[in-house]
């Protein structure tokens, strides 16, 4: 085992790594660190989870020696499935993590849980019940009564036994029996009144296959797969606080190999969406949106889809901590650190969302030219690129006016703007169609003198307009996302009606027969660029097919959210 250096414990940005730094420093579990982050595999990460993931690979990753599993919680198979084991771990790993060798899943002991199982009803310590499951509710109690006992509760450690191998033969059908926890019907905490251990389900499991027809209860496979893997510091959010002695009661009443200690912390929320796997379902089956991995939804696969990297959502999860208090945060903030590195890592490229004609008189007709434009204007490292230049562009249909306010500073008749990397131009005329009023052409004369976006004489331009040429360009279909609900709690309780009255109607917006400039037929999924002026877009590797590529908006240029910080 390597040996932890209290001094090198890294300062602590929050309680959790305070208190593991404090247990390593005191030399707790031999000084060792180990996590795990223990998913259902009944639905894709959310960002939420994401948060989970960084604490508990990041906390490994910083102390000497530490190891985090990645452990699926495998004990329910009528909500699992292997499409969502093997996302999962795509999205753990594209989070740039790794579990190495410590691949788990509650499932790989299933057979030493249902041994302890059987050791505790030898000790007295717990029994088969045969109410129903409706009684057994009943039974339970509220938060201010007390539960009843079952009238199985006194039953014998022999009985129970035998009926508990049978139900595992099975030879019960679901809900004859299950295996509770003999602990405290009078609790307080209803938690542990007698809570059920196993239940009968006669599903397949996607990895113990038919082997099993009884399952165990999250509260029991999990602090028991826990000690299992030697896991010192088990973090959890903090609806699970409540659990904690029931936690503690299994592993005391267990010869398991060591007892973990459970953490709690607040789970995140996001404004704007919702952050349960079950609504995320609903809104995958109900059709409301394209999938787990549509670009509006807050999983990982969503996000990555949408243009997200993962060091911006690491980023994010550092910015936001971990503490005990509310964990709301406003989408406008992780929309706001995806801007920041977008920002400074993002390539930039020429893009016309609305396009109209504008056509340069006094450029030859069959000429043409291309610039050199830097890929990114801070870093030069990131390289040029060639754009082609002619006598007929595409510039933004909002970039026109024919009738100008007075502080609009880009196209109008007689006004001079800069193209960019190329000349200035100054509007000459316009042409629009009599039926409907849209505006056809734009004409306008370039300044020669004024090739690469400067004039010899000095004088100044106020506008400069993207622009992609007309023979170059190449054509994209482009999606702008908004959020997803238009109110910022949409899961809160103070809302009447279903969920779904507060989908947003327009969060998404498709734009056809957008020109892009022609190095954009290169593009990659997933990568994100800069289209100058709008935002960050990336190539949708899922919609896209040759030829016809759709390009995905991460995020508009505008940062309402920093300005509100003073940013
Ligand atoms: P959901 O309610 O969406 O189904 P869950 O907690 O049931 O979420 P799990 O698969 O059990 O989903 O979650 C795996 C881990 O991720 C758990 O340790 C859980 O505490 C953590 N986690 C889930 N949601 C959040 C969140 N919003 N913020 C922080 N951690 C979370
Ligand atoms: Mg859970």
């Amino acid at each position: 085992m390597s040996d932890p250096k209290p001094a090198a414990a890294p300062a602590a940005r929050d309680f959790i790594r305070q208190r593991i730094a404090d247990d390593v420093t005191a030399g707790r579990n031999g000084g060792r660190v180990v996590t795990r982050f223990p998913p259902e595999p009944n639905g894709y990460l959310h960002i939420g989870h994401a948060k989970s993931v960084c604490l508990n690979f990041g906390v490994a990753e910083e102390f000497a020696g530490g190891v985090c599993f990645m452990r699926f919680d495998d004990t329910n198979p009528s909500k699992e499935s292997m499409e969502y084991v093997q996302a999962i771990l795509e999205d753990v790993r594209w989070l740039g993590f790794d579990w190495g060798e410590h691949l788990t899943h509650a499932s790989d002991y299933f057979q030493r849980l249902y041994d302890y199982a059987e050791s505790l009803i030898r000790r007295g310590k717990a029994y088969v019940d045969s109410l129903t499951p409706e009684q057994i509710r009943e039974h339970r109690g509220t938060l201010t009564e007390p539960g009843r006992e079952s009238p199985y509760r006194g039953r014998s450690a022999e009985e129970s036994l035998d009926l508990f191998r049978r139900m595992r033969a099975g030879e019960f059908a679901e809900g004859e029996h299950v295996l509770r926890a003999r602990i405290d019907m009078a609790s307080p905490n209803v938690n542990m009144r007698d809570p059920v251990m196993y239940r009968i389900l006669r599903k397949a499991h996607q990895m113990t296959g038919d082997a099993w027809c009884i399952y165990p209860m999250y509260d029991y496979a999990h602090c028991v797969s826990d000690a299992l893997e030697g896991i010192t510091h088990s973090l959890c959010t903090l609806e699970f606080e409540d659990h904690r002695p029931l936690y503690d009661w299994f592993l005391d009443n267990l010869d398991v190999p060591c007892h973990p200690q459970q953490i709690e912390f607040s789970r995140l929320n996001l404004s704007h969406t919702v952050m349960s796997k079950r609504i995320l379902n609903a809104l995958v089956t109900e059709g409301h949106v394209e999938g787990w991995d549509d670009p509006r939804m807050p999983t990982i696969s969503g996000l990555r889809r949408r243009g997200y990297t993962p060091q911006s959502i690491r980023d994010f999860c550092a910015r936001i901590g971990v503490s005990k208090s509310d964990n709301n945060v406003e989408l406008a903030m992780l929309e706001s650190v995806l801007r920041e590195h977008l920002d400074r890592d993002a390539p930039r490229a020429l893009a016309v969302l609305d396009p109209v004609r504008l056509v340069i008189e006094s450029y030859p007709e069959d000429g043409g030219e291309e610039f050199e434009a830097p890929n990114h204007p801070a870093r030069p490292e990131l390289g040029t690129r060639r754009v082609a230049f002619s006598r007929e562009l595409w510039i933004e249909r909002s970039d026109f006016m024919p009738e100008p306010p007075r502080k609009f500073f880009r196209l109008a008749p007689g006004r001079e703007v800069r193209l960019r990397f190329a000349y200035y131009v100054t509007c000459t005329g316009f042409s629009i169609d009599p039926d409907t009023g849209e505006i056809t052409e734009i004409r306008c004369r370039h300044d020669p003198d004024s090739r690469g976006g400067g004039t010899p004489d000095g004088r100044k331009v106020k506008g400069t307009l993207h622009w992609v040429s007309a023979r170059h360009a190449i054509e994209a279909r482009v999606r702008l996302y908004e959020t997803l609900f238009t109110v910022p709690d949409p899961g809160s309780a103070r809302h009447e009606g279903p969920l779904s009255a507060r989908l947003n109607p327009e969060s998404l917006k498709v734009l056809e027969g957008c020109r892009l400039e022609a190095s954009l037929a290169g593009a990659e999924a997933g990568r994100a660029l800069q289209f100058e002026r709008q935002g960050y877009f990336c190539l949708d590797g899922r919609l896209s097919r040759p030829g016809a590529p759709v390009f995905n908006r991460a995020v508009a240029l505008r940062d309402s959210w920093a300005k509100r910080q003073g940013g």
